[in-house]
């Protein structure tokens, strides 16, 4: 375990800015956290988590594909793409952390998605220990240790100090730009703090909250409840619990005619969308309640059912924070254990 006093945190930014890009979260006017390139003065946010997940520097929210280049009766296609330059995410809490294994294994199973596979190789996660967790959380549900994340470093800020543990050889490489300003240290001030985090976690509202009677196994039941229609009534079908989720990964793909060509991209998308999946035959859920019922069914039952029992939810409680109607993923798995019998 290394350590790096507080005061040089300005400096150990500059130091790991200066040889790759640095994303960190950083707050606005209005106190939303966001992850933003590293520019000298930038400051730290002290929030818990960003307003949107750092999926976005894997499976940006638009990116072009390709481009179609036309000449009378000549197409020429173009890969849009230029080399993904290296960078660090620094910051990430262990929800967003345990995203990433989720999205990899929609986007790197075959076939590989090489725009997702580039930013993941050029890109290197620093994650950080939550101390004050929320009454929205329950990473805790889903086996993740919020005092221990994921990530290629894992970083504990506490007293006057941020403590580091590298995990990965991408993460070692990392800690080794900044040696000059790091000195090796024990643990025991890092363990203080997850004993004192821990016993927050066990106290937090949702602390309880278990989706394990969920999976492919009671598919029919779920799928069959009476309660979809009384839970989706209100759903506005806004789209903003899949905007903000960490583990939504549904996109559409259009082209755009340029005039002279064509450039094709993709873009988020959203189940609770009325034109979601619209094919040549028309939509295959007409209904909010079949919108509703899909967003809830792929991460409770349809996403286990095909990934060892892995849920497509990491509790990190955006989607409780920010629903216009508060409906979550915690309510609707509440009103629905009873018919996973
Ligand atoms: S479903 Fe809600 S709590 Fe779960 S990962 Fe998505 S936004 Fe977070
Ligand atoms: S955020 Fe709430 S209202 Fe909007 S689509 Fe999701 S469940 Fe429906």
């Amino acid at each position: 375990m290394q350590k790096l006093a507080l005061a040089n945190l300005g400096r150990f930014f500059e130091a790991v800015a200066a040889r790759q890009a640095l994303y960190l979260p950083v707050e606005d006017a209005g106190g939303q956290a966001s992850f933003q390139r590293w520019a000298p003065g930038a400051k730290l946010s002290g929030a818990l988590n960003t307003t949107r997940s750092a999926k976005d520097f894997f499976f940006p929210q638009t990116e072009d594909l390709v481009n179609f280049k036309v000449r009378g009766k000549e197409i020429e296609i173009i890969d849009p793409r230029t080399e993904q330059e290296p960078f660090v995410v620094f910051g990430v809490r262990g929800c967003d952390a345990r995203s990433f294994s989720i999205l990899d294994k929609v986007f790197l199973a075959d076939p590989v998605d090489t725009y997702y596979q580039s930013r993941r190789e050029h890109g290197t996660i620093v994650s950080l220990a939550c101390t004050r967790p929320e009454e929205t959380c329950f990473c805790t549900s889903f086996g993740i240790d919020p005092t221990c994340p994921q990530g290629d470093v894992t970083a504990w800020m506490e007293g006057d100090a941020l403590y580091f543990a590298a995990n990965t050889p991408k993460g070692e490489a990392l800690l080794a730009q900044t040696a000059e300003l790091l000195e090796a240290c024990g643990d025991e001030a890092v363990r203080a703090q997850q004993e004192r985090v821990s016993a927050i976690l066990e106290k937090l509202p949702l602390a309880g909250f278990s989706t394990q009677s969920f999976g492919g196994q009671v598919l029919i039941q779920v799928f069959e409840s009476e309660k979809w229609a009384g839970l989706s009534q209100s759903c506005l079908g806004c789209g903003t619990c899949t905007f903000v989720c960490p583990t939504c990964q549904c996109y559409d793909i259009k082209d755009m005619d340029t005039g002279h060509g064509v450039q094709r991209f993709r873009c988020w998308d959203s189940c609770m969308y009325s034109d979601f999946t619209r094919m040549a035959h028309g939509n295959p859920r007409l209904t909010q309640k079949e919108r509703f019922r899909q967003r809830f069914m792929h991460k409770l039952v349809y996403f286990p059912a095909n990934n060892n029992g892995e849920y497509g939810c990491v509790g990190c409680g955006r989607c409780l924070a920010k629903c216009p109607i508060s409906m979550n993923i915690v309510k609707v798995a509440r009103a629905l254990e009873g018919d996973c019998k």
